[in-house]
């Protein structure tokens, strides 16, 4: 599947010099949205995954679909506050600035396979933010999944040592 048919390119999005990958119009059809998740769930289904991760907002957009699809779990990373429990947190930086990642604390066992899932790795922080909190609860990230990868962000690269799936990259 072609899927860079179906994702818009934005000029100057959410500022100016960004070439934003919109992932909402490959969403808009079924079909395709469909056979992206199954890609992904593909690629999992061999990994005795033990449950997904994913971090907002379009990091649910990946992991939900997927997790229905092969029966499993699904934790949400959010930022700072949204979370009722109580959570594990990291700090991880910004292009402008530092944010927080939270998680909640039961989330994860010991042990657990787990597979992070997220539209686009970019420079790859919020991944390596998410990879934190699972690693801290014992989980072992066994597989990354993302729709879109920007090559020349060399996010893999802060990535080394994992296992990184996309469907396709610019
Ligand atoms: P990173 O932490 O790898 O630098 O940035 C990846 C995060 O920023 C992802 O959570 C992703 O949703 C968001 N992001 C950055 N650039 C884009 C983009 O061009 N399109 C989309 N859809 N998300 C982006």
């Amino acid at each position: 599947m072609d899927y860079k048919k179906y994702i818009s390119v934005v000029s100057d999005f959410p500022i100016e010099g960004i070439r934003f990958k919109d992932i909402t119009s490959l969403m808009m059809d079924g079909e395709v949205y469909k056979k992206a998740m199954d890609d992904i769930a593909e690629y999992a289904k061999d990994k005795q995954i033990d449950v997904i991760v994913g971090p907002e907002a379009r990091g649910f957009i990946v992991g939900c679909p997927v997790a229905y699809t092969l029966g499993l779990g699904f934790v949400p990373v959010r930022k700072a506050g949204k979370l009722p429990r109580e959570v594990i947190k990291v700090d991880y930086g910004l292009e402008y600035g530092k944010d927080v990642l939270t998680m909640h604390k039961d989330a994860i066992k010991p042990g657990q396979r787990v597979l992070i899932t997220d539209d686009l790795l970019a420079t790859g922080g919020t991944i390596e933010a998410t990879i934190k909190l699972v690693e801290e609860l014992g989980g072992v990230v066994a597989g990354i999944a993302f729709m879109i990868e920007l090559t020349y962000l060399d996010g893999r690269n802060k990535l080394s040592g994992y296992d990184i799936f996309t469907l396709t990259q610019y």
